[in-house]
């Protein structure tokens, strides 16, 4: 470990207050504070023209893809005042700040004191302007030429005793182009470990899909929100993390659909919605979203799935023919006379129970949904990231099954993505478990023999990393101490290993928390212009509903000496693999096309990939779902068996969970203020339940340390102000990345390794 940093100085946000004040939750989203908050934070970074030049072109067709979530643009019209949200204002305003950071700047601040930032501080400071090195030992990053970089990494690299000592991480900004050709340089140096961000958000979801119906993505369209008589939503808050989803919403009630609405907590965004687009929206008039609020405890939305279908078996019986689609679940599915027996064994009240919603309000549900079979079910991270993960989002998958909600306009599952193309990246090669048809794909269009052993997934590199079996770790984009759990642990993984290269545009803690030796490579960002031998280049990205559109950068590039992705992996590739690499790296940097031509040879889906790329709203990859069809083993989908283990604390313990405040995405802070929840100035918080505040003897603005004690260890997060919030009892909230510090590296869902952010056990004491 460099002697100059102090592990948890470094690894963690610092432990200070930054000035609380409390309001009351708002009622709606969005409305004229969300434009007001955008142009605030665009025109204050990148200032007016470069500010407006980007916003004109953020998610236009023949524009830019905006590089926060992967919610999907309209097909047709795009809006002409604005086709995005205020999240994805402030990812441009983080994108085109015209703030740069060049050698002086380094030079003038050690990598220590930076660590000794925030994460917003850190982020602030502005856009990497230059390639920097970070020799052992040394107290400051130093500029180093390209090629020179490259040398490095590739010195490295070949001086492995084996490639499996190498990790490279992908984050979800990462475009196609970049992807493939990525995963193809990994895979020709010799391995699958190939890490990416989708490991912690919706591998649960892609397990389960799989498993149930035969392809790991959702199956509805945006246009499928018109038509759907009923939408639920569990595990999500679409306001802060997909907020054009309310628009979506807001048609789809105009339509008359029911909205239902599951979470902990009564997220602004699911509840009202002033669109800042419409008259009645800018004078402040908001449309109520949801119908139905069920606010389930955590971790309890499988009992309450299945409580919903136990009461719908009753209801069936009741009135055969009418609630069940019988002639779906014998065509197309299997499993399910067992699947029935074992959900009517449950009982009723032992559900409802460790769900948290009386038998009353999910009678509710069970009314709006009885007679309908145009549902749609949307989740997020709330429901992913838990140890039964998989069961429950199998639970979804049962539930649409036994109504005939799968292959039908207005009906299926849309697991909701958290970052632009994090959907893409896996379709294009970014796995860690390749499948056989794939290496052979790569094997024929290539011309080598890909690795067939699995790689690491996140954890078992943080894993890895820690016990010294891989020694460089490779991120292309993301922010991989913040955005991982068990901080304190992973930092001392990426602390042990020979090198660490971050390709990155904004500086974060994967920078100052590093290798032996440590590299920045400064990329250029979606909103920047790419142009390659007089041409401008673009892009291309899949977003949540499987739709690739290309993207096109228009900002001048803050430095020459950026290089885009694309260029990046290749010369890294040549630097790397020399002669004895068997792909002609030389060819993708004349142009883009000719890498989306060797996708288009290697992955099924992509057919006329350059052709149909540049049609406005681009194209469809095929679902197999939304054709009617279950690309499973058996070709039917499957009814799956869950049991549910109720949750029992121990009378000193709470459950937690971590959340995003509403001036964040993913590990990107972009303020302090989470305004829809009434908090503003302050990320040290944690929101409890009033009856346990007594119980604990707390009150309102209280200081508390938080301890995880799993594996024998204890974790400890300091200093956290105590909020009485609407949460349920046992249940309590935090922030990430402050509190991923108390996240068992080992507490991973079942299947999916995915770390359990929503469920982590915590004991808390009054700060001294
Ligand atoms: S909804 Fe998501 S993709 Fe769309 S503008 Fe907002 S942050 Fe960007």
């Amino acid at each position: 470990m460099p002697e100059n940093q102090n592990e948890h100085i470094a690894a963690e946000n610092p432990e200070t207050f930054t000035g609380l004040r409390l309001g009351p939750p708002k009622k709606a989203a969005a409305g004229v504070p969300a434009i007001v908050e955008s142009f605030k934070q665009v025109f204050g970074e990148a200032g007016v023209l470069r500010g407006l030049k980007a916003l004109n072109k953020l998610n236009q067709k023949g524009g830019f893809d905006c590089p926060s979530c992967a919610w999907p643009d309209p097909d047709d019209e795009r809006s002409g005042i604005a086709e995005y949200c205020e999240n994805g204002a402030k990812a441009i305003a983080e994108e085109a700040t015209a703030k740069k950071l060049l050698a002086d700047f380094f030079k003038a601040h050690t990598v220590s004191q930076l660590a000794a930032l925030s994460d917003f501080e850190i982020g602030r400071k502005g856009r990497l302007a230059e390639p920097m090195y970070l020799p052992k030992g040394a107290e400051n990053y130093q500029p180093i030429s390209w090629n020179d970089a490259f040398h490095k990494i590739a010195d490295a690299l070949n001086s492995l005793s084996s490639p499996d000592e190498a990790v490279f991480y992908t984050s979800g900004r990462t475009g196609n182009e970049a992807a493939f050709l990525y995963q193809l340089f990994v895979r020709e140096y010799g391995t699958n470990n190939l890490p990416d961000c989708s490991n912690m958000c919706h591998e649960s979801s892609g397990v389960a899909l799989s498993e149930s119906l035969g392809i790991g993505k959702g199956s509805v369209t945006l246009d499928d929100f018109n038509k759907a008589e009923v939408i639920m939503i569990l595990g999500q808050n679409p306001g802060t993390n997909h907020p054009r989803m309310l628009t979506a919403l807001q048609k789809a009630k105009a339509n008359g659909t029911t909205i239902i609405s599951i979470n902990p907590l009564p997220e602004t965004g699911l509840m009202g919605f002033s669109n800042p687009q419409t008259l009645k929206g800018f004078l402040g008039m908001e449309t109520a979203l949801t119908d139905i609020f069920l606010q389930v405890k955590l971790n309890g939305d499988l009992p309450l799935l299945q409580a919903i279908e136990l009461i719908l078996f009753e209801e069936q019986q009741k009135n055969p023919g009418t609630v069940f689609d019988h002639d779906f679940i014998e065509k197309h599915t299997e499993g399910y006379e067992s699947f029935k027996n074992h959900l009517l064994h449950q009982n009723i009240h032992a559900l409802s129970q460790s769900s948290g919603i009386h038998i009353n309000e999910i009678k509710t549900v069970v009314e709006a949904l009885k007679n309908k079979s145009r549902i749609i079910v949307c989740w997020a991270m709330g429901l992913t990231q838990h140890k039964n993960a998989v069961d429950t989002i199998r639970e979804i998958v049962n539930l649409l099954l036994l109504k005939g909600s799968i292959g039908k306009p207005g009906a299926g599952t849309c697991p909701v993505r958290g970052h632009s193309n994090v959907q893409g990246d896996r379709t294009v090669g970014i796995y860690e478990q390749p499948s056989r048809k794939f290496l052979d794909s790569i094997e024929k269009n290539f011309h080598f023999t890909p690795p067939a052993k699995h790689g690491y997934d996140v954890v078992e590199s943080i894993k890895a990393m820690h016990e010294g079996k891989a020694k460089i770790f490779f991120a292309m984009g993301g922010n991989f101490l913040s955005a991982t759990p068990d901080t304190l642990f992973t930092a001392e993984a990426l602390q042990r290993c020979k090198l660490t290269v971050q390709v990155s545009t904004k500086l974060n803690r994967s920078h100052l928390v590093h290798g032996e030796e440590a590299l920045i490579l400064p990329c250029l960002g979606r909103s920047d212009k790419d142009t390659m031998n007089g041409e401008d280049q673009f892009v291309s990205c899949e977003n949540s509903m499987g739709v690739v559109q290309q993207s096109k950068g228009v900002l001048d590039p803050v430095s020459d000496k950026l290089l885009s992705e694309p260029v990046i992996v290749c010369r890294l590739a040549k630097a790397t693999l020399g002669n004895r690499s068997k792909v002609n790296w030389d060819k993708y940097m004349l142009h883009y096309d000719h890498i989306r031509d060797d996708i288009e040879k290697t992955i099924p889906g992509f057919d006329r990939y350059n052709e149909r790329v540049r049609m406005p709203a681009g194209f469809y990859l095929p679902n197999c779902n939304r054709d009617g069809r279950f690309d499973t083993d058996s070709g039917k989908a499957k009814f799956n068996i869950a049991t549910d283990k109720p949750l029992v604390l121990k009378e000193d313990e709470l459950a937690m969970m971590t959340i995003r405040s509403h001036d964040q995405f993913n590990t990107t802070i972009y303020g302090l203020d989470d305004r829809y929840r009434g908090i503003y100035n302050e990320r040290r918080v944690i929101l409890m339940n009033q009856a346990d505040m007594n119980r604990f003897g707390l009150k309102k603005e209280d200081v508390v340390d938080l301890y995880n004690f799993s594996d024998g260890k204890e974790r400890v997060a300091h200093k956290f102000i105590v909020i009485p919030y609407a949460i349920p009892a046992g249940c309590t909230a935090t922030y990430f990345p402050e509190a991923n510090v108390l996240v068992p590296v080992s507490a991973v869902a079942e299947k999916s390794n995915t770390p359990m952010s929503k469920l982590v056990l915590i004991k808390l004491k009054k700060s001294s």
